[in-house]
């Protein structure tokens, strides 16, 4: 699948690459698991991640502030060594690599996170050719063919953009499954599921 952009550009289609955005939270690490940890500091009585269906999981428990800030106290020490990536996630993009796709992980987090998210690529031997950390990622569908990611309203914007929108299956993206997006238990099957569809 080729974007009409490179064929505007009159490339060679054999010779492109296919492009795939691949997240970093939830996708290539469990971060649920160290927010949670997070979120009970602020409050002892936070559910779950189990019971995280709805995207106001802070309603009733803290602030919104208090809830960003933890995100943010996470991704500014992502080189924690607590803070490891799933055990296939480096034969994922590897695989991916191989099969020719060029790599951009793609972050919903500020750039001044850049320094310890880099450290943890590295340290981890997860393989990309671009980093991109902001606040919207959708800036790069448009030049995108797959799209793997947890976010609901992420993996349904790759959806409306006509490209492969897939992703590890979580309490809060469930619901959407039946909108076009491609969720499973592992980046084995996420991987099979984009190798069948290119
Ligand atoms: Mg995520």
């Amino acid at each position: 699948m080729f974007n009409e952009a490179d064929r505007m550009d009159g490339k060679d289609e054999k010779t492109l690459k296919k492009t795939a955005i691949v997240d970093i939270d939830n996708t290539l690490w469990q971060f649920s698991d160290a927010f949670y940890l997070e979120l009970k500091k602020i409050n002892a009585d936070f559910p779950t991640p189990d019971r995280w269906c709805t995207r106001d999981i802070w309603e009733g428990y803290c602030s919104f502030e208090a809830f960003i800030a933890a995100i943010h106290r996470i991704h500014r020490r992502q080189d924690s060594d607590s803070y490891r990536p799933y055990a296939e996630a480096r034969d994922f993009l590897l695989s991916l690599r191989t099969h020719g796709f060029h790599i951009i992980i793609a972050s919903h987090r500020t750039p001044e996170t850049s320094p310890p998210t880099e450290r943890w690529l590295a340290r981890h031997g997860l393989p990309y050719d671009e980093l991109h950390l902001s606040l919207d990622k959708t800036v790069l569908f448009p030049r995108a063919d797959v799209v793997v990611d947890d976010s609901p309203p992420t993996l349904e914007k790759a959806v409306e953009h006509g490209l492969l929108a897939t992703g590890l299956l979580f309490p809060w993206n469930r619901a959407y499954a039946c909108n076009g997006l491609r969720l499973f238990d592992n980046l084995n099957e996420v991987l099979d599921c984009i190798l069948k569809s290119s």
